[in-house]
């Protein structure tokens, strides 16, 4: 199993950032490694908030290409203009899509935030399944 600072180093390892109209692709690279223990890689294509997407669902689509849903560890890199990388969590979008493609991932699913710091999906998600059923509202619109 790799170690959190090899995955860190891998994820850092795709980023090459170019300039497009509209802003920035390539900027954020992500490692994660799956269930069976492989590892993939994957780079933001994201033109500001509006569209495009993330580092880790690109990682997490080339998993799923390879048959897998569940994610046993995964890390976010962005490095400055002087090369130097930092550590990202997984945006709101991203820890909803991790939850929903295997569930177990919820409970599963190591965050990298650094070098020696880890927390599982379900610390960043922590209200996942907050669900509570309104009484009176059956069968009708609440207003
Ligand atoms: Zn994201």
């Amino acid at each position: 199993m790799l170690t959190n600072k090899e995955l860190i180093k891998k994820a850092a390892s795709v980023i090459e950032p170019k300039e497009v109209k509209g802003g920035l692709i390539g900027n954020v690279g992500c490692a994660l490694i799956a269930k069976s223990g492989k590892f993939f890689l994957g780079v933001c294509t994201g033109l500001g908030w509006a569209h495009g997407v993330c580092a880790e669902q690109a990682a997490i689509s080339s998993m799923i290409a390879n048959g897998e849903y569940a994610i046993e560890k995964i890390v976010a890199v962005w490095k400055d203009e002087t090369e130097a990388v930092f550590v990202i969590p997984p945006c709101g979008n991203c820890r909803q899509y991790m939850k929903e493609i295997d569930v177990s991932n919820i409970q599963n699913t190591e965050i990298i935030l650094d070098e020696n710091k880890t927390v599982k999906l379900s610390e960043l998600l922590p209200y996942y399944d907050w669900w509570q059923k309104q009484e009176g509202s059956h069968g009708k619109s609440i207003r």
